[in-house]
């Protein structure tokens, strides 16, 4: 049984408050709240074991060696990844983007082309943006509907054999859509392109096999599945992480350095330069025992019918109208009301304590398909309550008297 009562007492800041009333925290498409168990390892990491791993020849670096590298065969279990080193520790989702198109730059030529999805988060734009630049290599968009679904005739229409790399988000932050990975990943190796997939709004709903997928990148932030800021996953196949040059010079990713040449490390060491977030990684692989725990399915079960609750509560709303109405999506609902501007919604629901977010969600573009300056965004997590969401609905419709 789902018990969401007793799943909230594992988060303390759900019992704080906010403006005099009880937090209501539905910005979870941002950043998940964390839950003691995590809070728990982060300070036994820094009252008992903090240290530099990988150097130390003492007890507290073996130690912390061990945890670390504990936690990458966490994430290796838990995505089903076929060998440890085909996971590099990032900061987040950006810096593991920025990695492979960093290194996708030295193969690109002019000419070549890449295509991404038309409902990206800037940190899936702007890196190949970047590339793109560099090398003269043409972005092409894989269009999508009112919906919010990609348009999949289009996508097979754009890959040729002049495509090498395809790039998407496995779930729209802003729309909440799932997209389908698997016809993706296997169109564009028909044609013999690579696929990079964005799962950082995937990963806290949807347990993934990349195995299966046979994806040939895949990124991660802990801080959207309980886990701190700051640290994060690259997943790589093997073969493209050999072939990658290094990203980051610098400490730990280097086997040997004299002035007149250094050779690198060994996978995944090549692209782990410097200190790393070493107490984030451990309490990457606490989150994932937490979520584990509770199990993805029945997670993903509860969320879905928040959603459908959520979702037909708020339509009740005269002039509410949701953005993102794809067939498959996670618990992410994002609307305006007409004549209202998002940000005096969201301002006035602060008000009352809950917590969304308004704005464009680092997805310009899908806010310029729909014409608008953006949304109101309530994202619920499996620590969410239909109480709250009564009270988003309320809180909307206050909203709505007040501004009109
Ligand atoms: C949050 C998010 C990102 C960026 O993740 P960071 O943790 O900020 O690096 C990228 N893509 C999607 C779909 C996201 O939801």
């Amino acid at each position: 049984m789902f018990d969401v009562k007793k799943i909230r007492n594992d988060f303390p800041i759900l019992n704080r408050k906010v403006n005099g009333r009880p937090l209501v925290y539905l910005d979870n498409a941002a950043t998940s709240q964390t839950p003691q168990q995590v809070i728990n390892v982060i300070v036994d990491y820094y009252s008992n074991y903090n240290a530099n791993i990988h150097r130390g020849v003492h007890a507290l670096s073996q130690e912390a060696t061990d945890k670390y590298e504990q936690a990458r065969k966490k994430i290796q279990e838990h995505f089903n990844i076929g060998k440890s080193h085909e996971i590099v520790y990032t900061s987040g989702t950006t810096h593991a983007i920025n990695l492979v198109a960093n290194g996708f730059s030295s193969f690109l030529k002019q000419g070549d082309e890449i295509l991404v999805s038309a409902m990206e988060h800037h940190s899936n734009i702007v890196p190949w943006q970047m590339l793109a630049e560099r090398t003269g290599t043409i972005l092409k968009v894989i269009p999508m509907s009112l919906d919010g679904e990609l348009e999949m005739d289009a996508y097979e229409q754009l890959l040729s054999d002049k495509t090498k790399l395809v790039f998407c988000n496995h779930v729209s932050n802003a729309l909440g859509t799932i997209n389908p990975i698997q016809e993706i990943i296997d169109k564009a190796h028909e044609v013999g392109a690579a696929v990079l997939i964005d799962g950082a709004q995937a990963a806290p709903h949807i347990k993934s096999d990349l195995q299966a997928l046979n994806v040939d990148f895949y990124t991660v932030s802990a801080h959207k599945m309980c886990g701190p800021t700051g640290v994060g996953m690259l997943y790589g196949k093997e073969e493209w992480l050999n072939t990658l040059p290094p990203y980051q010079g610098g400490g730990e990713m280097i086997a040997e350095v004299t002035f007149e040449k250094t050779t690198y490390a060994d996978l995944p060491h090549k692209f782990e330069a410097g200190t790393p977030n070493i107490c984030g990684g451990i309490a990457f692989g606490a989150a994932l025992d937490y979520m584990n725990a509770i199990g993805f399915e029945s997670m993903s079960e509860y969320e879905k019918e928040l959603l459908d609750y959520a979702t037909e509560k708020l339509l009740e709303i005269e002039g509410l109208k949701i953005y993102g109405t794809a067939k498959d999506k996670t618990s992410v609902i994002s609307f305006n009301i007409d004549g209202i501007h998002p940000y005096d919604i969201g301002t006035i629901l602060d008000k009352l304590g809950i917590a969304v977010r308004t704005g464009h969600h680092c997805a310009q573009p899908i806010m310029d398909f729909y014409k608008i300056p953006g949304t109101v965004r309530a994202s619920f997590s499996f620590y969410n309550t239909k109480e709250e969401v009564d009270i988003l609905v309320e809180g909307v419709q206050r909203a709505k008297s007040m501004l009109l």
